[in-house]
């Protein structure tokens, strides 16, 4: 089976990612370190963001690995960059507030789909990002979207940065993760959106445990209701689950 899990910044969707892979013993792919290790490499060759020829070109010559955890300093994988392991420098404010500019180009996203949907179709996968029930994977068996207040994600993200050790605000946490939002939604290729047969879960209230119990009981309910079609292969044709569900 193919799962797709996309949302909001800071929603949960890794949270949920991690453990609904531990608990099927399934590959756990993050697409968003691939847009980060982008950005950052853009960066640190002083490309513009609005440099959209540079950009995609870099996309295409970039070389992202992203390997099981090769340290136990609590990363969920390791992510290499040419080599190199970047995997806590994609996290810096500076990456966050440059991403989702460098996400809107046709050229990124093409780019970094390939790899993506690549990886996908060896199924046996959970692959978290924004457009991958829509656009990466819209073949996925099980879809989820997930979304929470901004308040909420606010203090999340702003919790994260700063066991990191950053000096960030909470209004400024809660201003960039609104821009990023807003250039996710609004792009013209691969905006991200819900899918029409996507399970919607709000986050806001809920805690990672009851958000893990509800994917799990939609994993059940999936084998339950169409084991021929997953008989067939993760790259067969899906029949996704349908309801919309808010909690
Ligand atoms: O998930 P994460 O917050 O790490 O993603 C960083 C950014 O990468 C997102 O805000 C978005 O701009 C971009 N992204 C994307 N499509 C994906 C995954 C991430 O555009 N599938």
């Amino acid at each position: 089976m193919i799962i797709a899990i996309d949302g909001t910044s800071a929603s949960g969707k890794t949270t949920l990612a991690r453990r609904l892979a531990a608990r099927l013993g399934y590959l756990y792919f993050d697409t968003g370190v691939m847009y980060r290790a982008l950005t950052l490499a853009g960066l640190r060759q002083g490309l513009d963001m609005s440099d959209e020829p540079g950009l995609s070109l870099l996309a295409e010559g970039i070389t992202i690995d992203v390997t099981s955890p090769t340290a136990s300093d609590g990363r969920p994988c390791t992510v290499l960059m040419d080599g190199e392991d970047v995997t806590w420098a994609i996290r810096s404010p500076e990456v966050d507030d440059s991403v989702s500019q460098a996400s809107i180009y046709p050229g990124v996203r093409s780019a970094l789909t390939l790899q993506q949907r690549r990886i996908g179709l060896r199924g046996r996968v959970v692959m978290v990002g924004r457009d991958i029930g829509t656009v990466v994977l819209p073949e996925a068996e099980l879809k989820f979207f997930m979304t929470a207040s901004l308040e909420a994600r606010a203090r999340r993200r702003h919790a994260e940065l700063t066991l990191l050790g950053e000096t960030v605000g909470l209004a400024e946490v809660e201003r960039s993760l609104a821009e990023r939002d807003r250039i996710d939604s609004q792009r013209a290729v691969a905006p991200l959106r819900a899918a029409p047969d996507a399970v919607v879960i709000d986050t806001t209230e809920l805690p990672a445990e009851s958000v893990l119990a509800l994917a799990l009981d939609r994993v059940a309910a999936r084998e339950r209701t169409a084991p021929a079609e997953d008989a067939r292969g993760p790259a067969g044709p899906g029949v996704s689950g349908g309801a919309q569900e808010r909690k």
